[in-house]
């Protein structure tokens, strides 16, 4: 036994965590190879054992099997290498070297058990220990001549994630028919080195991805010819039948019929990533004679042949090159990356349960795409809607819950396309952040009935697969054609309401043209939304008539808002005194309550708009066919209508009454709006409280 003179870093249990550890490794028998480590890559293996997630890691764990480095001893018996040959050493070390797998060169399915990198138990009972080194010793066989010309940085992914897709590439021949097509799932290590090999065979390449902020990536710079989101049906749809291969690297479970329908007759899918389960209909194979195959690493043979395949085409991994200090953060990076696709640097507040208690939550935005906006957040309004969501009022919530539609902020960056906006600017993001923007009512600017349907701002699916997350957090990501201009004479924490409460009731009032001075106008309600519509139907110059069931709010809304009237609604001959004499009413009520009543206040053809939230709507048909009368409903409303509002609160200085609070106080403001205890909207000083 020599001395402890290899060095390396090691997980000492469970927690994964690396710190310097100090080894021996076997002499140099007469078969072995001494490298001289330069280079280990980072894998996902790497995580699996030191984190001991299959319950069978030997501690302490040195991890790494994607090796590159330099000859720097040879065994006497050593014919294929010299000292001072570049060479690779992949993820396994041993093999019986005498079973028909092994004579074949598939020593990764040896009868008797490949022996891995680390980890494993060699033939002479030691655990083998692997990259994260300065040194290896093994036998000749596992080691592949890396060309000079190529370095030996881009080599070691090579060793791994390289001909975990290279093997079964070549295995189902797809490097002997350019032209064929192939789809890739998922753009990871594994995905993006598919799609380089697919280019280099001459293979027409698409790549589904559950993320849209990879789509330039994989086009622009790994070169593949189309981008699919795997969750947008009518792209899936149309690839039907139309790929010869797919290899699926995604490491999430994922339904497998949708992509079995995407083959041709005789059509082969290559599972390399780690889905929990595979579970797909009999039918998918029986029709059109599919396959669906496994793969895992490669023999020695294809794995010698991809390294002169790459220094060949100068096919190159991407890699970001990291010193051995960083290693415990590149595999928390890493395991975030796998988890939802970015770093967990958005700091909100989320509801876990049905409780709807809020509490710190970290989370991942997508990245800035060339058509979003960075919004550092600086304020958001407490709706109603973040009450109902919070506590799974409609059974549909997908908890953890970020709630938030009234954002107000400051764009901190902008994507290449974005013309309307620049750093620096005010801006606000209302109840959606994405639409079809191609359907009748997207072009029309009323993206909030687009025909696809719109992603809501928070616990929406968005086109990327992903659950939105709302304003009670530190930044958002959107779209620009989602986000709105906020004069900066205008303050943010005034404009958060104007994002729901205000474009709630001025769309329905635009569209039914009660900007017509000297008309009339009945509100119902006085909680957020109805305080917006007393305040827009006095700058439209309407007489404006409070309904409100408490005598308590006369006062303020006669001096506080400026309405005209106030009618306490139970008193019938103060009812009795307005029949036929409103041109419009607004109800903002939530809850239920009569209808006819209040119908018989419109005019001739009046129109009631309803914007609350009653369980149910009941009325006499002779309130409609009698006076020609309406009754509308109403949600938000597009993007055309919003930057209007705001323009017009800015130039008419219109402004909510709000209360602003720190985020610790959202919870008590939840139970305040339930009991009808604000005045008129809470606004979150996120700016300030949220760090
Ligand atoms: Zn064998
Ligand atoms: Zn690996
Ligand atoms: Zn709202
Ligand atoms: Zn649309």
């Amino acid at each position: 036994m020599s001395s402890e003179d290899c060095l390396g870093w090691a997980a000492r249990d469970a927690s994964g965590h690396l710190s310097p550890y100090k080894f021996n490794r076997r002499a140099v028998g007469d078969d072995d190879v001494h490298v001289k480590i330069t280079h280990c890559g980072v894998c996902y293996a790497d995580i699996v054992w030191t984190r001991n997630r299959f319950g069978d890691s030997k501690y302490p764990v040195v991890p790494g099997h994607e090796i590159a480095g330099i000859v720097s001893k040879v065994g006497s018996n050593v014919k294929r290498f010299n000292v001072g040959d570049h060479v690779g050493v992949g993820t396994y070390v041993n093999s019986c070297r005498d079973c028909e797998y092994c004579d074949d060169g598939l020593e990764h399915q040896c009868s008797q058990g490949a022996v891995f990198t680390f980890n494993g138990v060699d033939s002479d009972g030691t655990i083998t220990k692997g990259g994260y080194s300065n040194f290896i010793v093994v036998h000749e066989r596992y080691c592949f001549k890396i060309p000079k010309s190529y370095p030996l940085a881009s080599a070691a992914p090579l060793l791994c994630a390289g001909i975990t897709v290279y093997s079964p590439m070549i295995r189902h021949k797809m490097n002997e028919q350019p032209g064929k097509s192939l789809g890739v799932i998922g753009l990871g290590g594994l995905g993006h080195m598919a799609v380089k090999f697919g280019k280099a065979f001459g293979l027409n390449v698409t790549v589904f991805s559950t993320s849209i902020s990879k789509k330039d990536e994989a086009l622009n710079l790994l070169g593949a010819d189309n981008f699919v989101i795997s969750s947008d049906e009518d792209q899936m749809k149309a690839l039907t039948k139309t790929l010869d291969f797919i290899i699926d690297t995604a490491s999430g479970d994922h339904p497998f019929d949708p992509y079995m329908a995407l083959l041709k007759t005789l059509g082969i899918l290559v599972v390399v990533g780690a889905a929990n389960e595979i579970k797909f209909s009999p039918v998918s194979l029986f029709f059109g004679l599919k396959t669906i195959s496994g793969s895992s690493v490669g023999g020695t043979k294809d794995i010698q042949g991809m390294i002169d395949l790459c220094a060949e085409k100068k096919i190159y991994p991407k890699i970001e090159v990291i010193p051995i200090e960083y290693a415990n953060e590149a595999i928390e990076r890493k395991i975030m990356m796998n988890s939802e696709g970015g770093n967990e640097d958005c700091l909100g507040w989320a509801a876990r349960d049905a409780s709807g208690v809020l509490s710190p939550y970290k989370f991942s935005r997508k990245a800035v795409g060339n058509d979003d906006v960075y919004v550092k957040i600086t304020h958001c309004g407490i709706c109603y809607a973040d009450v109902v969501s919070t506590r799974n009022s409609f059974g549909a919530t997908n908890y953890p819950v970020v709630p938030g539609h009234e954002i107000a902020g400051i764009v901190t960056k902008v994507g290449s396309n974005v013309q309307r906006f620049n750093v620096g600017d005010h801006v606000g993001v209302g109840t959606y952040v994405n639409s079809c923007r191609d359907c009748q009512n997207c072009n029309a600017g009323l993206e909030i009935q687009c025909g696809k349907g719109r992603v809501f701002t928070y616990d929406s699916v968005d086109s990327d697969g992903t659950i939105t997350k709302g304003g009670y957090s530190t930044f958002i990501v959107v779209h620009h054609r989602y986000c709105f201009m906020i004069p900066k004479s205008y303050p943010l924490a005034s404009a958060a309401p104007l994002l729901c409460a205000g474009i709630t009731v001025y769309s329905p009032m635009i569209r039914h043209n009660m900007n017509q001075p000297g008309k009339s106008l009945g509100v119902i309600g006085l909680g957020g939304l109805g305080h917006m519509a007393v305040k827009f139907g006095k700058a439209f110059g309407l007489d404006v008539t409070v309904f409100s069931t408490s005598i308590s709010k006369k006062d303020e809304a006669l001096n506080l808002l400026g309405a005209d009237n106030f009618v306490v609604s139970s008193d019938q001959e103060q009812m009795s005194a307005l029949a036929e004499s409103l041109d419009f009413i607004i109800d903002t009520a939530s809850g239920n309550h009569p209808f006819d009543p209040y119908m018989f206040l419109l005019k001739t053809c009046g129109v009631l708009v309803l914007v609350g939230a009653p369980s149910e709507i009941k009325l006499s048909p002779g309130s409609l066919i009698g006076g020609m009368r309406s009754i509308s409903g109403s949600a938000a409303g597009g993007t055309k209508d919003t930057q209007e509002m705001i323009d017009l609160c800015a130039e008419k200085e219109i402004y909510p009454n709000i209360e602003v609070i720190p985020i610790e106080y959202a919870n008590e403001a939840f139970e305040r709006i339930i009991n009808k205890d604000v005045k008129y909207r809470f606004v979150i000083d996120i700016e300030n409280s949220l760090k």
